[in-house]
C-alpha cells in the first residue's frame, strides 16, 4: 500500500496473537439456529440432512486447514481443534476466527444447496457463524474440552427427544412439554421416553447421541513434541506438512470421554 499521511490511523489497530505452544480451539456456532431450523422446517428433534450439511461443511474446514487435527459438533456448532505448532495468519487470533466464521457461513450455503435443491438458501434467511478462539496449554484441557461439548451433545439431546416426543406423538403443547420436563432427571426423561413412548433412547443414533467427529488420520504417525519440532530440518517439516496434507479425513460417531479415544491416537496429542 502507498504510504499518506493518513497512514498513521494503521497504528491504533490492536492484533492479540494466541499464545505459543499452545493448542487452539476454535469453536463455531450458528446464530439464530432455532429459528433458522424452523424456517428451512428441519425434521424434528433432528434433521439428519441438516446434520450432513455441518459434516460437510465442517469437512470442507479441516481440509482447507491440514493445521486442524480433529473437530467436533452437533447441531448447529463445531470445534477445530489446532495443533500447537500451528502458525496460521503467525496467530492472530482475529484473522482466525472472522475466517473461520466466514469460511463456515460460506461452505454451508454451498453443501445445503447440494444437500437440499428443492429448497435453496434465501437472502432472506441465511446461515451465519460466530465464532471464537481459546487457548489450551495441556492436553488434559483440550479432551476435558471435548468431554465438556459431547456431554452437552447429550444432555440437549435427551431433553430435545422427549420434549419433541411429549409434543408430536404426546400431542402436548411445546409449553406443556417444557413445563412437563422442569425439575426432570436424566433417568425420568428415559423412563418417560420408555413407558410413555416405547422408546429406548439406548437404540437411538449415534450421530443423534454422541455428534460427529473428524479426524485427520495418519497411518505411519511419528510422533514430535514441540522442542523437537523446533529442532527438525525444512526439508523433514515439509516432510511432515505433506503427510498432513496426505492424511485422510474420518468421520466418527464416537465416545471421545473415555481413554481409548486418546490412547488410540496419538496423533492428536
Ligand atoms: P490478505 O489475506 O492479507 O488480506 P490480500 O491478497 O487479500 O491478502 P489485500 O491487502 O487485502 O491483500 O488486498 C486485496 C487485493 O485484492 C488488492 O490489492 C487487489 O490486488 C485485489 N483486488 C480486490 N478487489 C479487486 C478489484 N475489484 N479489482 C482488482 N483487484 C482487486
Ligand atoms: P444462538 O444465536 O444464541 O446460538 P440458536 O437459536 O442458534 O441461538 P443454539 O443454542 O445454538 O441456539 O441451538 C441451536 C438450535 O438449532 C437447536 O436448539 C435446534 O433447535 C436447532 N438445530 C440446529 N441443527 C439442527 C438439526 N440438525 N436438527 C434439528 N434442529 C437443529
Ligand atoms: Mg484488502
Ligand atoms: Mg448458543
Ligand atoms: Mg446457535
Ligand atoms: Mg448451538
Ligand atoms: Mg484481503
Amino acid at each position: 500500500m502507498a504510504n499518506s499521511k493518513y497512514e498513521y490511523v494503521k497504528a491504533f489497530e490492536r492484533e492479540n496473537h494466541l499464545l505459543p505452544d499452545c493448542y487452539i480451539l476454535v469453536r463455531v456456532d450458528g446464530k439464530g439456529f432455532h429459528k433458522f431450523s424452523q424456517e428451512y422446517g428441519f425434521e424434528k428433534p433432528n434433521d439428519l440432512g441438516a446434520l450432513m450439511v455441518m459434516n460437510q461443511t465442517a469437512t470442507r474446514l479441516v481440509e482447507a486447514f491440514p493445521d486442524i487435527l480433529m473437530a467436533y459438533g452437533d447441531l448447529d456448532e463445531y470445534s477445530f481443534l489446532l495443533r500447537k505448532e500451528c502458525a496460521l495468519y503467525e496467530r492472530r487470533e482475529m484473522k482466525l476466527i472472522t475466517l473461520f466464521g466466514s469460511m463456515m457461513s460460506t461452505h454451508y450455503i454451498m453443501e445445503w444447496n447440494k444437500q437440499f435443491p428443492e429448497k435453496p438458501i434465501r437472502q432472506s434467511k441465511l446461515p451465519i457463524f460466530d465464532a471464537r478462539a481459546v487457548v489450551y496449554p495441556l492436553l488434559k484441557h483440550v479432551r476435558d474440552y471435548f468431554s465438556w461439548r459431547q456431554v452437552d451433545c447429550h444432555i440437549n439431546n435427551l431433553y430435545n427427544t422427549v420434549f419433541w416426543a411429549l409434543v408430536s406423538k404426546g400431542n402436548m403443547t411445546p409449553k406443556d412439554a417444557e413445563n412437563r420436563l422442569i425439575g426432570t432427571l436424566a433417568s425420568d426423561k428415559n423412563e418417560i421416553l420408555y413407558s410413555q413412548f416405547q422408546i429406548n433412547y439406548n437404540n437411538e443414533p449415534e450421530i443423534f447421541k454422541k455428534g460427529t467427529v473428524l479426524i485427520r488420520e495418519y497411518q505411519d504417525h511419528t510422533s514430535t513434541d514441540h522442542h523437537q519440532q523446533q529442532q527438525l530440518s525444512k526439508t523433514q517439516l515439509e516432510k511432515e506438512k505433506k503427510k498432513r496434507n496426505k492424511a485422510k479425513i474420518v468421520m466418527y460417531h464416537i465416545d471421545l470421554i473415555k481413554d481409548e479415544f486418546w490412547d488410540s491416537r496419538p496423533f492428536l496429542c
